[in-house]
This record gives structure tokens, sequence and C-alpha cells, in this order.
């Protein structure tokens, strides 16, 4: 089976360790075990809750891009692109719309949590509520059939598959099952102990943070509320520092130790933070690294993105051609 694999982030805000693990890290795998790879920038995307905002959108195009590149996608293996560049994508929107109800829509747990995040209630922006049908179209304009995402994509997968489903079954085979590709930590909490770090939310750390950001914010961590005294028994579970040491320290024993230590009481939130510091620091300093060197060449970056979305233009043409002749609206030719 040709496998091809693609993925995006939204240019809301810089990328933060949640994206690091739950989804660069297999993009970095998977681009080596791939035919075709494919990374999309979302602009689109993000104007659906960011009209009044060009602005941000346009300026975190570039620093999204920066993010992958310092995490080691490579752009000789992965096609990097722009959505907004390939009006194809918004072609095959318009079709799959007609294949999906405002009900079903509204039903979508990714959309109602965070339609209910966002306040929107019913005066939710058309493009908003509409964009799951838009990222089935980004990823089936490329046939792509691997995509590693993390938790909170599941339900926008799942409904992406019910339109190629529904496309094939009227039109003709064209598309292929999508699988998703989830990781071992497929949703990473925030600092502030909310289920999800977000952009959004403003409760990361970034991948370009510097050791002093990343002091200020572990420092600021929530641990244990009722761990007041260092002699107190503490908690581990929903502690943010921990659950943060199992993911990112790789001494195990070391943390499984620490833990039993604070579970008895004895040993004080700042030791496990500044572990926890180190630990972190240790993993962002290559990746900030690399970053700088894009940083300072920002013409690198454009000059990726720009002859990625031309490939990628070539190939979307390709697809709607087949999508058009299916749907017998191709009248001259
Ligand atoms: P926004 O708040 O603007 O939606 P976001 O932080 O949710 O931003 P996205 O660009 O929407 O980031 O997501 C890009 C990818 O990163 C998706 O595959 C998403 O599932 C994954 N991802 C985002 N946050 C996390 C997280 N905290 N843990 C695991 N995966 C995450
Ligand atoms: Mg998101």
């Amino acid at each position: 089976m040709n496998k091809t694999v693609l993925t995006g982030d939204r240019p809301t805000g810089k990328l933060h360790l949640g994206h690091y693990v739950g989804s660069i890290e297999n993009r970095i795998r998977l681009q080596n075990e791939h035919e075709k790879s494919f990374y999309m920038i979302a602009d689109v995307q993000a104007l659906t809750d960011n009209a009044e905002n060009p602005e941000k959108v346009r300026s975190n195009v570039l620093e999204v891009a920066m993010d992958n590149l310092a995490c080691g996608l490579d752009p000789e293996k992965t096609t990097f692109f722009i959505q907004s560049q390939i009006p194809e994508i918004a072609e095959l929107t318009i079709y799959f719309m007609n294949l999906v109800t405002l009900a079903r829509l509204r039903r979508n747990p990714t959309v109602k949590n965070e339609m209910q995040q966002k306040g929107y209630g019913d005066d939710v922006p058309a493009g908003f509520l509409m964009y799951p049908v838009s990222q089935a179209a980004d990823i089936l304009t490329f046939k792509a059939n691997t995509v590693p995402v993390g938790e909170d994509q599941l339900p926008v997968l799942e409904q992406a598959n019910e339109i190629a489903h529904d496309f094939n079954r009227i039109y003709g085979e064209v598309f292929d099952k999508i699988t998703h590709i989830t990781s071992a930590t497929p949703r990473l909490m925030g600092i502030d102990g909310n289920a999800k770090m977000s952009k959004s939310l403003g409760n990361g750390i970034y991948l370009s943070d510097s050791r002093a950001e990343i002091e200020k914010k572990v420092m600021a961590m929530y641990t244990d509320p009722t761990h007041v005294h260092v002699q107190d028994p503490g908690k581990v579970e929903g502690n943010v520092v921990f659950t943060y040491l199992d993911i990112f320290d790789s001494n195990h024993d070391e943390v499984a130790e620490l833990k039993e230590q604070y579970k008895k009481g004895g040993l004080g939130d700042v030791v496990i933070k500044k572990r926890l510091i180190d630990v972190l620091d240790n993993f962002l300093s290559p990746i900030r690294e690399r970053r700088a060197v894009y940083e300072s060449n920002p013409q690198l970056v454009t000059d990726i993105l720009q002859a990625g979305t031309e490939r990628a233009r070539e190939i979307a043409k390709q697809t709607l051609a087949e999508v058009k002749n299916v749907m017998k609206i191709n009248y001259f030719n």
C-alpha cells in the first residue's frame, strides 16, 4: 500500500512540549519510514477562530516551521507547505461539506469542547464549526493515510474517515482509510494542571523557552496543595512536576525513588523542581541551538516553505482532477 503521512500545526503560537511528545516525535520517526511525508501549516484553520487577528497567524507561520525544523523534521524528507496557498484544499472542503450535517459537527467532542472553551455558544463562526471538514480535505487532498496526532484530534479524524467513506460510496473509491498514530503521551497536561497543554490556554513550556523561562515556569508549577511542609506526605498523582519527570527524565529508577520519598514525606518541592529544570533544559537546549540557526536566517525557512508548497500544489491538482472526474464535474476534458 502507498503510505503517506501528513501532519500539521495551527500557526497560533510557538510550539510546546505537548506538541513534541504528542506529535512531533512521531512525525520525525515516520518521515523515515514512509514513502511520502507532508507537514502542513494550518493557517486557514487558525483563522477560523482568529479571523480578527491576521497578524498573529502570519507571524506564527515561521515560528511553527522553525520549531519543527529545530526538532529534526527534515525538508528533504518531508514536504513543508502552507495550507492557504493550496486552493484545491478549499475546493475539496466545499464538496465534503455536502457529506456532513450540522448536527454531526456539533456532536464532535473536540469541536464541542473547544467551542465551550472559547465561549462561542450558538454564535460560533461557521468556519470554526466546519473545521473537521476542512481537516478531512487537508489530509485527503494528499491521499494521506497516516496521521500522527495528539488525543484531542481523534474525533476529528474519525469524522474525516466518515467523510472519506461516504465519498467513496457515492462517487467511487478514491480515498484510503486514515490511520491515526498516537504516542505514549497522547495528551500532555499544562503547567497549570489543566488536562491539556495548549497554545490557546497559555499554559505551555515552549520548545524555544530559555533556561530562565523554564525556571520561572517550573518554580510556579502546581504540585500538591496539601504538601505545605517538607515533612508532609505528598501526592504524586496529578502532580505536574512528577508527571513531567515521568515523561522527560530518563532515569526511571531515581524518579521512582523520589516518588516514594515524596509520598512518605521529607522531600521538598524545590528539590524535585530543580531536577525538572535541569531535565527540561537538557532536553530543550539542542532544539534551541538548532532553532537559532533558522532564526538568524528566516529567508531559508521561507524558501523551504515556498519550494514545498509548490510541490504540494502539483499533487493537490492531481487529486482534485480525479475527484472532479468521479463527481462528474469535469466538463471540458
Ligand atoms: P490551539 O490551542 O491553537 O488549538 P494547540 O496547542 O492545540 O493549539 P495545535 O496546533 O492545534 O496545537 O495541534 C497540533 C498537534 O499537536 C495536534 O496533533 C495536537 O493533537 C497535538 N497537541 C497539541 N497539544 C497537545 C498536548 N498537550 N499533548 C499532546 N498533543 C498535543
Ligand atoms: Mg488545537
